[in-house]
């Protein structure tokens, strides 16, 4: 995961926060890149974009505010949190692609090296809202990333495919098996 800067216009000065307790997880109810989010936050009278960083659906991820500055993103907690909006209508969307939810799980990772003690966050549970959406996998979001051991991903792969030990064997045989093995086995899990 990369995560890709941008260089915005600011109305006004943006505030730095002080503490981050939670980082708080966003669905932008619709599709489009970073750029349409800050100008459609500016018409809303904010100083531009009020979430820190978006996950594109392709799994690119671009910064929005300064990841020190206050956000505008969550009535109530912005002074305390870091904003993460994930594009897609998870209201309607049933399904997050493999690349956006990697991104979203390093994204998050990333977050938590940086704020040990903070708190990952659906927007509804801080503020009354529909946000992030009823099918958006907030659960699998939370979950503590762990390096998955190769005998760990060969062992789900069997229990929810019933696929053979061969024909297993046979995929790490090639260049990138492992790699393709654990991230078959992630999207799984
Ligand atoms: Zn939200």
């Amino acid at each position: 995961m990369k995560i890709e800067t941008r260089e915005y216009k600011w109305n006004g000065t943006l505030a730095k926060r002080n503490e981050t307790k939670y980082i708080v997880l966003h669905h932008r109810a619709g599709n489009g890149d970073v750029e349409s989010i800050h100008k459609l936050h500016l018409g809303r009278g904010f100083s531009g974009i009020g979430y820190h960083f978006y996950v594109r659906k392709d799994g690119s991820v671009q910064k929005g505010r300064p990841i020190d500055a206050v956000g505008a993103h969550a009535v109530g907690a912005n002074q305390i949190s870091v904003g993460v909006c994930f594009e897609g209508d998870f209201e309607k969307e049933k399904d997050m692609s493999i690349k956006q939810m990697q991104s979203g799980r390093m994204l998050i990772a990333y977050l938590k090296n940086l704020y040990p003690k903070a708190v990952v966050k659906g927007h509804r549970e801080v503020q009354s809202t529909a946000c992030p959406g009823r099918f958006f996998p907030i659960e699998k979001l939370k979950e503590e990333p762990r390096d998955m051991s190769i005998e760990e991903a060969v062992e789900i792969i069997q229990a929810k495919t019933g696929i053979e030990d061969e024909t297993i064997e046979f995929l790490l045989c090639y260049k990138y098996g492992e790699e393709l093995v654990t991230k078959i086995a992630e999207a799984l899990r």
